[in-house]
């Protein structure tokens, strides 16, 4: 039986040579004890300045997922985020599901998007990640002509659930091993951050540290996007919904 098993061509494994090609970066594989540590859905004038002072207290270099209409909205903080060292990314103009739009639509929340993300950032932003980690089929093609690569992610935090106490470890934990990428947001949890602490949830500050603290404690070193893609070949998927 095992020997049969062996023979099974390489195509037949989900993330092989198909889809080397196509869809998002789930993750690197690697024996390299190195992870990324990613952010969504900012910038935020009170949670990004915070995060990012956790990050430089560490020397991380992180990935910021950036919606373009935060972007405009708080242009002073994509500078600041860019001048610590970190990579600006897109994740559309506005956090519209990419398998619910049309050509036109788009090609605004991404194509265009990017453009503008781009002039306010005054760098080239070179990946992207569809909301709710969905490619669609439109999506793929889109990201493609962008000329952006599209990065999921390994190891969720739910920390957008509003988290207290070491939730985001437990969420986090199961796939925080070489080669995952991590999933945060520099956004509080309830829109506001008065909110959230009033509910005593986990900051996004105190949220990198635990993790961070984690990820120490097994022997992993969070690393840059590019050094992370360096380290092995990268695993594929493709989400149509
Ligand atoms: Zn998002």
């Amino acid at each position: 039986m095992a020997g049969s098993m062996t023979r099974l061509p390489k195509s037949f494994r989900l993330d092989r040579p198909v889809h080397a090609v196509f869809g998002s970066i789930y993750e690197v594989r690697t024996e390299e004890p190195i992870v990324h540590l990613t952010y969504d859905d900012g910038p935020h004038p009170e949670v990004t300045p915070a995060v990012l002072d956790v990050l430089d207290e560490f020397g991380i270099e992180a990935t910021f997922f950036m919606l373009t209409r935060q972007a405009e909205r708080h242009p002073d903080l994509v500078g600041e985020v860019c001048r610590r060292g970190h990579a600006i990314a897109l994740h559309t103009r506005t956090h519209r599901p990419l398998p619910e739009l049309g050509w036109r639509q788009l090609i605004d929340e991404v194509i265009t998007a990017r453009k503008d993300l781009e002039a306010i950032a005054g760098v080239p932003v070179r990946w992207f990640r569809p909301p709710y980690g969905a490619d669609g089929w439109r999506g793929v093609p889109i990201t493609r002509v962008g000329k952006m690569t599209s990065v999921a992610w390994t190891a969720d935090t739910h920390d957008w659930k509003g988290l207290t106490g070491e939730d985001p470890l437990r969420n986090a934990r199961k796939n925080l091993r070489p080669g995952a990428i991590v999933l945060m947001h520099d956004v509080p949890a309830t829109g506001s951050r008065q909110e959230d602490e009033s509910r005593g949830l986990v900051t996004k500050e105190a949220l990198t540290r635990l993790l961070v603290d984690e990820i120490e404690r097994r022997g992993l070193q969070p690393v840059s996007l590019d050094r992370l893609l360096r380290a092995g070949p990268p695993v594929k998927r493709v989400r149509l919904r």
